[in-house]
């Protein structure tokens, strides 16, 4: 699907930005998951966690295995900021 492809070179730029080049949570360098309804990029350790917070708190996808939708991109790009606030009420 070419709509795949173009997404993803979309999440692979965000990934190149100041800040998701870390995992959110660890800071570990190369995160390659990312939480999709919060927006943030973690490695695979942490998207564990993630993923037993449950899909209702983290939405966890893969960058290189899921596939992504438009709006879920979208939300990478614009929800970043807003992590940082969440922490504490989810650890
Ligand atoms: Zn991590």
């Amino acid at each position: 699907m070419a709509d795949q492809v173009k997404l993803r070179k979309r999440l692979e730029k965000l990934l190149k930005q100041d800040g998701n080049d870390l995992c959110v949570d660890c800071k570990k360098r190369g995160p390659r998951w990312a939480s999709a309804n919060l927006g943030v990029f973690m490695c695979i350790d942490c998207s564990g966690i993630h993923r037993a917070l449950g899909v209702h708190i983290s939405f966890v996808r893969s960058v290189n295995l899921d596939s992504w939708q438009e709006k879920q991109v979208e939300v990478s790009r614009c929800h970043l900021t807003k992590y940082a606030d969440l922490i504490p009420s989810i650890y």
